[in-house]
């Protein structure tokens, strides 16, 4: 098993859409940013990276490269999933935690949470996603996203019973 990290966070502007987890909120602010700012979206991507220990998301994609400019951050995490396959690695779980003033996120918790399984190809069970508002942090104007996942490395039904039969001579 393998376990992964990822923190962001990004500030709030005015006259720009709100993407969070892949899903645009309605809000009279979004997330600026290099890319289309999905705060979310970048924690999950760095966390998969992590878990495979692969270079992290702003050295696979540098804020000053003009092919990531206003990118769908879906970009991003479709690449970090590459290298967990690659790997030979399923995704066991995903758990989450937003830290933001507003919008409120739980009428759209489901929405999130549904849109990330969808992205990672997994069942919507093993997406958790939380909110808390940043009392006493004065970080008001900007979100941050916690976000930790944990890897199966796949074994081949042949392969793995081989391996606990052996174990078993071995004891
Ligand atoms: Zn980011």
């Amino acid at each position: 098993m393998r376990i992964g990290y990822g923190w962001d966070s990004h500030e709030f502007k005015r006259g720009i859409p709100l993407k969070i987890g892949g899903v645009t909120l309605p809000h009279n602010k979004g997330l600026g940013g290099h890319s289309d700012g999905d705060v979310l979206l970048h924690a999950l991507t760095d966390a998969l990276l992590g878990a495979v220990a692969a270079p992290d998301i702003g050295t696979l994609f540098s804020p000053s490269d003009p092919r990531w400019k206003g990118a769908d951050s879906a970009v991003f995490l479709a690449e970090a999933l590459k290298r967990v396959r690659a790997a030979g690695c399923a995704i066991a779980n995903v758990d989450s935690v937003l830290i933001l003033s507003a919008p409120r996120i739980g009428p759209h918790a489901a929405d999130i949470r549904s849109k990330v399984a969808e992205l990672l190809d997994v069942p919507v069970e093993c997406v958790g996603l939380k909110a808390k508002t940043p009392e006493g942090m004065g970080t008001e104007n900007a979100a941050i996203a916690h976000v930790v996942v944990l890897l199966e490395k796949k074994t081949s039904g042949a392969r793995a019973s081989a391996a606990s039969k052996r174990r078993v001579r071995q004891t």
